[in-house]
């Protein structure tokens, strides 16, 4: 499909967010998942289509939000730049931020967010396994369909199908999907659009260390869990 607008045909809800630039074209290279690491699915949906002309720099927004019950929501469509990675560093992709030299990941990765509590506490803070909500049925399958659908039609490579939790920079500052994603992992590995890893082992490097592994391609998640 070409044109302004669009989108997979797995859509259920067309819901656009203002938190795009019309004049940022975009292809995706990457494709990275997410869990919303929210209570409840109304406060999810706001921040990512909340404008923030204040701070134009903490405005959000994703390609996509697969809810609890299986919908899935366009946001963003797919030949426009979404605003979901942060700093986050994967091989040599991305676009080094002119004030920190760090890459923004937006310029060519597609994400997807999925409703989940994920390691949030009621309070807002991060506690492993806290609240993490079983991916499995119905919505597991609707989000590999998703990843599948994304990664046919866009020829994305499996060893570019990442978790926020495995690129953001440094080391740590994401949590999601975490430990949350194993289940689904194990699907797109399965169905031959994502490679074996190991998403629920934090890394333990210096955000230096991270810049530079930046430049020598993808990371080894089975060879970093063995090492520690
Ligand atoms: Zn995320």
């Amino acid at each position: 499909m070409h044109g302004t607008f669009n989108w997979s045909p797995l859509v259920d809800v067309v819901d656009l967010s203002p938190n795009v630039r019309d004049s940022e074209s975009f292809r995706p290279l990457l494709l990275m998942i997410h869990f919303t690491e929210s209570w409840d699915d109304t406060h999810a949906l706001q921040v990512l289509k909340n404008p923030r002309p204040d701070n134009p720099k903490a405005s959000v927004s994703c390609h996509y939000l697969v809810h609890r019950d299986g919908r899935i929501r366009i946001l963003v469509p797919e030949n426009r730049r979404a605003w979901h990675t942060g700093k986050s560093a994967w091989g040599t992709y991305g676009e080094s931020d002119p004030e920190d030299g760090i890459n923004r990941l937006n310029v060519d990765c597609m994400g997807i967010e999925v409703e989940n509590r994920g390691d949030r506490m009621k309070d807002g803070a991060f506690q492993p396994l806290a609240n993490l909500e079983p991916l499995t049925g119905h919505t597991l399958e609707r989000v590999v369909a998703l990843v599948k659908d994304i990664c046919h039609r866009h020829h994305i490579p499996p060893e570019n199908v990442i978790p926020h939790d495995a690129a953001a920079i440094p080391p740590g500052r994401k949590q999601d999907p975490g430990r949350g994603v194993a289940a689904l992992w194990a699907r797109l590995v399965e169905e031959g659009v994502a490679l074996p890893r190991c998403p629920f082992v934090p890394f333990r490097i210096t955000p230096e260390e991270a810049k530079e592994k930046r430049l020598l391609g993808t990371w080894n998640w089975e060879k970093e869990r063995l090492e520690r």
